[in-house]
């Protein structure tokens, strides 16, 4: 490809609008332009690579044996009212009507559409196991579309469903996913984790996400330092060894004390002079049913973070936890929120399994400026005991193999084993060996074409812009001539170099923009990331040389002109492609 024929329009700067780096660096190299807020457009620069992805993504899937196809992305709400998701998905579900006033939505998932065909297609268990799978548009009304492509409204998604007449069966299937996603993050350079996960609206039983390590990650997971485990921070649990023998620590007596203006743990464990791990917190959460609106209190360490996820399992409602307002624990409690506490409180208490451990310790008295010393739990009345906090790096692994590590991660893939939630909900069956009527079970399996190019360049970046891995590269080869314009030498080793090099199926850009600085090309060349990089002129050709340079190197090597083919066949990467 010629640049002069190409769309490359670069930007010095980093763009205002962009906090994070893989978000700076797309719209500095043009690949990518907001056309609203939470969508994007891929420029050709930035389809290339979009479309490398994709490529990668559909090869292994095929690999897999899966089957392509494509659905569309309106859904009519019929389908939706049959699962149950029409009433219980949120504001993210992109509602519309048709010129009919028949009631449509953009499709998120496509649970419902997949199900509806297969329990069309399919009646008997000779027909099964069969993994289907597309490559299409997803439209999610995210409440904060941010970073980019990273979190869009509109974006790409591979998603595959897979259907059996066994839950070991569909188990087979999730374990071949597992190790298609993990060949097909490998390829595309990624450095990743798999990693325990909730199964959220989607619903189901086990399963797995795929996490890009980067500090820019939204996601935090927890991984032993010496066994497999890892897990979503909203799912992680582990064991915590107490410090002290609790068992040898008497029980003291309770006693009230005075902590005037005191608002925060940390204000309470400096006045006190106690360890925040002496001291608990209580937060007051509601709720809201048809009838009545019902409260707990929550009991966590002082130094704990409360898990909301755990939480809302625990308490068995749908949707996000609501906490209590300052006027409702003034009414419910008598005091402000930094006093409370679970002795004597008129609310259903539910204290977190490592505050459960705790003896003596220091608790608001449900009093303003008032405090509690030397609390036990004999001194409470106690609803339930749970894990209801997220852990902490360097508790144990809950496996009992090594020390929890914490990291963020970008979620890039998700394989969730469904079960039979959706072919119930929407008389999806099969006749068995037996001829009898059976439930077929399900599995799903999501991957962001889109979130997986802003991922590759949170890991591969420098000062000068990207490092792409040969794979996933817009271009694989650069070549830069020097004054291409005045010098027939050099432009005829150039465009020569660049026709035998396409001609090898090579992605070749050959940087023959006119009037542009050597310079400015450079530039250019680096933050587009493009990884073989060949200069072109004058003074080499005479030697019979050009000039070449790997993206990730500080120098460059002088090669024979009539050896560089042979040097890009065998460089690394590259001769993966071929
Ligand atoms: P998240 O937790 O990030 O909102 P999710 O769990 O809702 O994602 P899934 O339903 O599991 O996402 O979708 C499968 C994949 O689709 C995700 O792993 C991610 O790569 C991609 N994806 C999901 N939402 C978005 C989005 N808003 N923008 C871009 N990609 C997305
Ligand atoms: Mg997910």
């Amino acid at each position: 490809m010629r640049a002069s024929h190409f769309l490359i329009k670069t930007i010095k700067d980093d763009p205002a609008e962009a906090e994070i780096i893989s978000h700076k660096l797309m719209l500095r190299s043009g690949m990518i332009r907001k056309t609203a807020a939470g969508l994007y457009s891929w420029l050709p620069l930035g389809l290339k690579v979009f479309r490398k992805v994709e490529s990668i993504v559909r090869q292994e899937m095929n690999k897999s044996g899966a089957l392509e196809l494509l659905m569309p992305t309106a859904q009519p709400s019929d389908l939706w009212e049959e699962s149950g998701r029409w009433s219980e998905f949120g504001p993210e579900l992109m509602r519309f009507k048709d010129r009919h006033e028949r009631d449509f939505c953009l499709g998120p998932t496509h649970e419902e559409v997949i199900t509806d065909i297969v329990r069309n297609e399919i009646s008997s268990y000779k027909q099964l196991p069969l993994n289907l799978y597309q490559i299409q548009t997803k439209f999610r009304d995210e409440r904060r579309p941010r970073f980019g492509v990273m979190r869009t409204r509109e974006f790409c998604m591979k998603d595959a469903y897979s259907f059996h007449d066994s839950e070991s069966c569909l188990t087979k299937t999730y374990d071949v996913m597992y190790e298609t996603y993990k060949k097909i993050f490998e390829r595309s350079g990624l450095k990743f984790r798999a990693v325990i996960a909730d199964t959220g609206s989607i619903g189901g039983t086990q399963s797995h996400e795929f996490m890009v390590l980067a500090e820019s990650g939204e996601d935090a997971i927890a991984f032993s330092d010496s066994s497999d485990y890892a897990a979503n921070i909203e799912k992680a649990t582990s064991i915590i060894k107490s410090k002290r023998d609790l068992n040898a620590e008497i029980c003291k007596s309770i006693s009230k004390v005075d902590t005037p203006n005191i608002h925060t743990m940390e204000q309470l464990s400096k006045f006190l002079n106690v360890q925040l791990e002496k001291t608990i917190k209580s937060l007051i959460v509601k709720i809201t049913n048809d009838t009545e609106e019902v409260f707990f209190a929550l009991i966590l360490r002082g130094d704990h973070q409360l898990n909301e996820l755990k939480t809302i399992k625990e308490l068995g409602i749908s949707g996000a936890l609501e906490f209590a307002s300052d006027e409702e624990i003034k009414n419910l409690v008598g005091c402000d929120k930094g006093s409370i506490g679970p002795v004597d409180i008129k609310i259903k208490v539910i204290v977190d399994s490592a505050a459960h451990e705790m003896k003596n310790f220091v608790c608001g008295a449900n009093q303003d400026n008032k405090h509690l010393v030397n609390v036990n739990w004999t001194d409470c009345s106690i609803f339930k005991v749970a894990d209801i906090r997220n852990v902490l790096q360097g508790e144990l692994s809950p496996d009992g193999n090594g020390k929890l590590l914490i990291k963020r991660g970008i979620e890039v893939g998700h394989i969730f084993q469904l079960g039979t939630k959706y072919s119930e909900s929407m008389n999806a069956k099969i006749l068995d060996e037996n001829g009898k009527d059976k439930y077929i079970h399900m599995g799903c399996y999501g991957i962001g074409i889109g979130r997986i190019v802003a991922a590759a360049i949170e890991q591969n970046h420098d000062s000068k812009g990207i490092i792409w891995t040969d794979s996933l590269s817009p271009f694989s080869i650069a070549i830069v001539p020097i004054n291409m314009e005045k010098s027939q030498d050099v432009n005829i080793a150039a465009t020569t170099l660049h026709d035998e090099l396409t001609e090898m199926s090579f992605d070749v850009l050959l940087m023959d923009q006119k009037n542009k600085r050597l310079g400015n090309m450079l530039a250019d060349v680096e933050l587009i990331g493009i990884p073989h990089r060949i200069i072109i002129g004058d003074r080499g050709l005479k030697e019979g040389n050009i000039e070449y340079q790997h993206r990730t190197s500080d120098t460059s090597q002088n090669i024979k002109i009539k050896d560089i083919k042979e040097f890009l066949m065998n460089a690394s990467g590259l001769n993966d492609q071929h």
